[in-house]
């Protein structure tokens, strides 16, 4: 694992990621260390000082949570710890802020021990290295085979431009690939330009929801604002030079694999109807899993006279203000809709089938302070570390409370004793904003936390809830009508607006796209409800074909999907260095590597919470009760097995290619 040294640190790049140089008076620092994460603050003394046994000399965290940046510590600790971070602070500004220490692998494991209270298995060091940028063995995994030349005649197609579509764009562009992104709304931004509705925001830490690549100090919230995010996107698609080459609403109706020329024929329609056929050497479809929203069919639906939108597919015209508003769904996207139009709306009835667990969050709808983004911007790796105390305490770390004990039984509340401590904590977060024991009995789940995505809550929902102007009811649907929606005791509620926030159809992901690789088999047929892929990307007769955030990738309890694409993106393009490099046409993933690593998937997510009985309704279950979206192992996992391909995973179709047309 080669750790970098002081030279490599200065290279711009890195400095814009790491900490840029400062020489802010020591009112500037005293405000940005009281702002500060105080574990990320005690790293970034390390790496100021070059002395790993300054830890030793200072309190240390108590726990990293993720609710707390504070890592648990008390007021007196962390007040010892902000002292000494400033004038080691102030001391390395009149230092002239040289080139931050780096430590070797045994310092860097005295760091994490501190930091995390010794709970990172050796296994992890290396993953976790790459992250902070104290190694070289970052995302863009290893050099390229082919020469430039070679990888100048091969274009790639990219459908979407979310935010792994923009990064597709920005990883072929470096690699010298020639590429053209299609997408069918006007704008960069997916999913996040399509879920526009009224308070929608990330629910991974901003500092997690961030390209590895770029620097992390622009959020103005913890936990992302859609605009701050499409603000984001688009930033970073200028920064990169993508815009280019994106066709903007311009669709993808289908590709057809063409066997003699080792090309996808690509049908797209463009705004204005027309239909146009575009070639390339690999495919690389990053829809992902949320672009097909779902209306469900309720019994009269269709006799609404007053206006509806699916939050995924928002009016911009909708004017709520003194309106009756019916809210269908209360999952991630009617959590966050609710409280943002309550007090707007006369009126808000939110009709909950089924209750979702809620992870306490007191950061959830925080701005970040001036002085914490300074700290994030200048303090050496200081984000970096920032960035581990987010997705540390939420990602690998909760693998225990994930998993079914078959020996625990407590009739499906819990799966173990320790997810059993997470449901006491979460019930227990929940009676601290209300005594109403209904409403408590409405809101809480009869199911094990985190069988469904667990949401963030700083309260809002609750106070929300017990608003008079809010109703939640939880009897279930008998119709809706002409002015409202009747519940099946045949209580009939007025609404002038009905919003679905009833999510999407992950289990058909590709929804209308028509995907045909080899003898014309139609990727919609293969998978039906049930998709498929080799790590979540490759599946066998769809030659040169790459899925990012596709079946087997959503890893559902708190990881980043910019995170995740990262990998899947490193791993696309090593397999098509893999085939410029080896002279090949295609490379397919083997059927029985993909076979395999799907069966093993499925058997070990049937072993965690997602798939236990008393989860019954769930967009992570297909009809018969598989998990085929989800990613079954830890992000480590993905991590290192997405870091190039093993051509012995692949067949190669050596022919080479007729002249494409
Ligand atoms: P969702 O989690 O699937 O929630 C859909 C809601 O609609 C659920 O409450 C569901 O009830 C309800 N519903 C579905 N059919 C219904 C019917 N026939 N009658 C009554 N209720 C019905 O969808 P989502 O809220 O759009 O979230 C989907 C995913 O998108 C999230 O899990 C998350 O991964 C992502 N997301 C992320 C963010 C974020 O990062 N901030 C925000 C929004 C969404 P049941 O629970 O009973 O099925």
């Amino acid at each position: 694992m080669p750790f970098l040294t002081g030279e490599h640190v200065r290279s711009p790049e890195l400095t814009a990621l790491t900490g840029l140089p400062f020489d802010d008076d020591d009112e500037v620092l005293r405000a940005a260390i009281d702002d500060a994460s105080v574990p990320a603050l005690l790293m970034s003394m390390v790496h100021m000082t070059g002395d790993p046994g300054i830890l030793d000399r200072l309190p240390r965290p108590y726990m990293l949570i993720a609710m707390d940046l504070q890592g648990g510590m008390s007021e007196p600790d962390k007040q010892v710890v902000r002292d000494k971070a400033f004038e080691v602070a102030r001391e390395y500004r009149d230092r002239g802020c040289p080139p931050p220490f780096v430590p070797d692998e045994h310092q860097l494991r005295v760091m994490l021990d501190v930091i995390t209270g010794g709970q990172v298995g050796s296994e992890l060091i290396e993953y976790i290295a790459a992250d902070l940028r104290v190694t070289d063995a970052d995302q863009n995994g290893p050099p390229l085979a082919s020469t430039a030349r070679q990888r100048a005649d091969f274009p790639v197609l990219v459908i979407g431009c979310g935010e792994a579509g923009l990064l597709a764009g920005i990883k072929l562009k470096a690699a010298g690939l020639p590429f053209t992104i299609v997408e069918k709304q006007s704008g960069v931004g997916g999913t996040w330009l399509a879920n526009r509705y009224p308070g929608c925001r990330v629910d991974i830490a901003s500092q997690y929801y961030t390209y590895s690549f770029e620097p992390t100090d622009h959020w103005e919230h913890h936990y992302a604002t859609q605009p701050e995010i499409l603000r984001y996107l688009r930033d970073v698609m200028d920064r990169h030079g993508i815009a280019d080459h994106v066709r903007f609403d311009t669709e993808v109706v289908g590709a057809r694999w063409d066997e003699l020329s080792a090309t996808w024929r690509v049908r797209v329609r463009t705004g204005g109807g027309a239909v146009e056929e575009l070639t390339a050497r690999a495919l690389i479809c990053a829809v992902g899993q949320f672009s097909n929203p779902v209306i469900p069919d309720i019994d009269g639906a269709d006799t609404f006279e007053g206006p509806t939108c699916h939050t995924a597919d928002w009016d911009d015209t909708l004017d709520l203000t003194g309106r009756r508003v019916a809210v269908i769904g209360a999952g991630a996207s009617g959590f966050q809709l609710v409280p943002a139009i309550a007090g707007t709306a006369a009126h808000v009835d939110v009709y909950q089938r089924t209750p979702q667990w809620m992870a306490p969050n007191v950061h959830y709808h925080e701005a970040v302070s001036d002085g914490a983004r300074w700290a994030t911007r200048h303090l050496p790796y200081y984000g970096r570390w920032l960035r581990f105390v987010s997705w540390w305490p939420i990602a690998d770390a909760l693998d225990e409370q994930i998993t079914i004990d078959p020996d625990w039984d407590t009739g499906g509340l819990s799966v173990s004793a320790g997810n059993q401590m997470i449901r006491d904590m979460f019930i227990a977060w929940m009676q601290a904003f209300t005594d109403d024991e209904d409403l408590l009995a409405k809101v809480t789940p009869k199911y094990p936390p985190m069988g469904k995505r667990t949401l963030q809550d700083d309260g809002t929902w609750l106070r929300t809830l017990q608003r008079d102007d809010v109703e939640l009811i939880n009897d279930g649907i008998a119709a809706i009508t002409a002015d409202g929606v009747t519940d099946v005791h045949g209580v009939h509620r007025r609404a002038d607006v009905l919003v679905w926030a009833t999510g999407f159809d992950v289990n058909h992901q590709l929804g209308p796209i028509d995907i045909r690789g080899r003898d014309g088999l139609s990727l919609n047929e293969v998978w039906g409800d049930a998709a498929y892929a080799y790590l979540g990307m490759t599946v066998t007769g769809f030659p040169n074909f790459y899925c990012m955030f596709g079946p087997g990738t959503n890893a559902v309890n708190g990881a980043s999907l910019i995170y995740n694409s990262e990998c899947q993106m490193r791993y696309i393009l090593g397999c098509i260095d893999m085939i410029i490099a080896s002279g090949a046409a295609a490379a397919e993933p083997r059927a029985e590597v993909c076979r395999d690593y799907d069966r093993r998937s499925q058997q070990r997510l049937q072993t965690m919470v997602y798939a236990h009985p008393a989860v019954t309704s769930s967009y992570y279950k297909n009809s018969t009760g598989e998990l085929p979206t989800l990613f079954a192992w830890r992000i480590a996992d993905y991590w290192k097995w997405t870091r190039y391909p093993d051509p012995a995973d692949y067949q190669l179709e050596t022919a080479a290619p007729q002249e494409v047309s």
